[in-house]
């Protein structure tokens, strides 16, 4: 071989070797001893190629014959563990090359065998390969292996119903459908907003953890993007089935989350489709997982923290839900909301002490429609600030008119006007402007801040304890009251209840209901008076419809009801009357 060749052989980074046909050595770079981890001049006198059992153990042996038979050969990238010749060194990814030279009656003279090591290639290759289909802030997997993985087990849940059908005999255990549950996190856009973005990344983490860590192996924990999680349950009988491992999901994810030593509730609402031939959700992958998201959507309606599972005719909720969001932005801005006032009144005077502003849509076509079909939505998409606001501003300036046109006013007659109480929703709460817009909504209208209370619910404060202690102190420092509404249907975590500096509880209505017919709501009434008054606070038993809840709640040392059995919620002048009437219907 000429000297010039030689030394850009020997010179290549690219491992090469030349042998005669028979397999006897003519040639060997520098690399290629380096690549098979050989001392200079290792090789044995005589090295044969087809003797080499490092190049047996590569599977590269058969390449090398087609090039002794005449063939260039470039095979697959092949993978070389040197473990298994006993040699060190980690596994390498190996690009061979094999070249015949021929002369001039084509008989193979030589055979050149070149290998590249792509290892760090391949690696790059697989990292891209892994980074297409995973999340990088969880390492599960991303929509498009979600959807990959959807599709393969649809595929093989139809071949299950095919076998099934063909024998006749229904499939073998019947465990051969299809589930998608699709999570949602409740509360992370505050945990993101409040805590800041490390916080909500470690939250993701963490949700993201706990879901894989609950999952049975074949199934698939993928995020889909923000706060959205997604569980693939494959060999699922029935409906049932899935809605128990949402039930576990949703369990798992009940204790508190630890960021940063703070610590913070998370809740989540998931959608449940079942899929296969046959049922709702539909065999196809994008259709299976939209409707796990109009069904999780469906669980955000239903007041979060729950779970919906997915029927036929959803959808066509769910585009009436964007209408019914356009209307209601509308409604803002033509402002058609009204407030009815519900009196709340002291059952040892009989004198009303407080009233309670309710919001209704006063919507040209529909009529009046109630709150509990709007602020769900309204509070999802983040409309309740402002409408809050609206509504705060309205009680506000209703309060103060109250002052002013009651028969005693204020100060007169020794009587203290009604406190007004205002519903604000979790959203509003933790919307960060709420102190100064409730300061001036108070300056606004003139209206002294003892005249305001605001009602919050459990789940609201609960979120976030820390911070909720932050907002409900700098809400108390106005001089506004605050009540905890609903009380009993959410956290009934006795704990918070020492730190909140809230003054009144409202006894949830459905506890009311069942007084004098349900012996387990006769003791958590009567438990919640006792609490109140051992605390401090005042109670306002709500939704009380009949003269013997009524006297079951005296009874009880209650002091403050509130329901039809008074007064439903009232438009303004009514209320203006009822007020009027007040002193009049207790001397009665
Ligand atoms: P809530 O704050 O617990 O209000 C009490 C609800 O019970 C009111 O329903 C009221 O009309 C109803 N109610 C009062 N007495 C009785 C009774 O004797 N029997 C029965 N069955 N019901 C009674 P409404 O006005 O439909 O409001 C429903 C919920 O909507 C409220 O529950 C509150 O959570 C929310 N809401 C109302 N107004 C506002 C608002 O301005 N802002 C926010 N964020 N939420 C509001
Ligand atoms: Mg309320
Ligand atoms: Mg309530």
């Amino acid at each position: 071989m000429e000297v010039r060749y030689r030394t850009v052989i020997e010179q290549s980074p690219l491992s090469i070797h030349v042998f005669s046909p028979d397999g006897t050595s003519l040639l060997a770079n520098a690399s290629w001893d380096e690549l098979w981890n050989l001392e200079e001049g290792e090789e044995p006198e005589g090295y044969n190629i087809f003797d080499d059992e490092q190049l047996h153990a590569t599977g590269l042996i058969p390449h090398i014959e087609e090039g002794v038979a005449g063939e260039a050969v470039t095979p697959r990238p092949l993978l070389y563990d040197p473990a298994e010749t006993g040699r060190g060194g980690e596994p390498r990814w190996l690009q061979p090359f094999v070249y015949p030279v021929k002369d001039e009656g084509q008989r193979v003279r030589e055979v050149t065998l070149i290998i590249e090591d792509v290892t760090e290639r391949k690696r790059l290759e697989e990292e891209l390969a892994y980074r297409a289909n995973h999340d990088p802030l969880t390492g599960l997997p991303n929509r498009i292996l979600f959807l990959e993985r959807l599709g393969a087990a649809l595929e093989r849940a139809g071949r299950r119903d095919e076998a099934g059908n063909g024998a006749g005999n229904g499939a073998g255990n019947g465990a051969d459908k299809v589930a998608v549950l699709f999570t949602d996190l409740d509360n992370f856009k505050y945990v993101n907003d409040s805590l800041g973005h490390r916080a909500g990344d470690e939250l993701l983490i963490q949700v993201a953890g706990r879901l894989r860590g609950c999952s049975r192996s074949g199934d698939t924990v993928a995020r889909l993007g923000g706060d959205e999680f997604v569980v693939l349950l494959e060999e699922v009988g029935s409906l049932a089935d899935a809605v128990a491992a949402a039930e576990g999901l949703a369990r798992e994810l009940d204790a508190p989350f630890d960021l940063d030593g703070r610590e913070v509730f998370a809740t989540t609402s998931t959608g449940i489709v079942f899929g296969g031939p046959g049922e709702a959700g539909g065999s196809e992958a994008e259709g299976l997982l939209s409707s796990a998201d109009t069904a999780m959507y469906r669980a955000k309606e239903g007041g979060k923290d729950r779970h919906a599972a997915y029927e036929v005719g959803m959808r066509a909720r769910a585009s009436e839900r964007l209408g019914l969001e356009a209307d209601l932005r509308r409604a803002l801005e033509r402002e058609e909301f009204v407030l009815r006032y519900q009196p709340e009144v002291d059952l040892r005077s009989g004198r009303t002490v407080g009233v309670e502003a309710l919001v209704r849509w006063q919507h040209p076509e529909r009529g009046l429609v109630p709150p509990s079909e709007f602020v769900p939505l309204a509070e999802e998409t983040g409309l309740i600030v402002p409408i809050g606001r609206w509504v705060l501003g309205e009680a506000c300036h209703k309060a103060r008119a109250l002052r002013g046109r009651l028969p005693g006013g204020v100060g007169g007659a020794g009587e203290v006007p009604p406190t007004i109480f205002v519903n604000l929703s979790a959203r509003q709460f933790r919307h960060r402007g709420l102190v100064e817009e409730v300061t001036e909504a108070l300056r606004e209208a003139g209206l002294e801040p003892e005249a305001l209370a605001l009602e919050i619910t459990e789940s609201a404060v609960m979120g976030d304890p820390p911070e909720a202690v932050v907002t409900l102190r700098g809400l108390k420092a106005l001089g506004v009251g605050l009540a905890v509404d609903d009380f009993g249907t959410g956290y009934s975590s006795m704990n918070y209840l020492k730190r909140f500096p809230v003054d009144h509880l409202k006894v949830d209505r459905s506890f009311v209901a069942g007084l004098g017919r349900s012996r387990e709501d006769e003791a958590i009434v009567s438990g919640v008076v006792g609490l109140a008054h051992a605390l401090g606070l005042g109670v306002i038993a709500e939704g009380v419809e009949t003269e013997s809840q009524l006297a079951r709640l005296q009874e009880m040392g209650c002091e403050t009801a509130q329901g039809y059995h008074f007064a439903e919620p009232l438009p303004g002048e009514a209320l203006l009357e009822w007020l009027a009437t007040d002193r009049e219907r207790l001397r009665s």
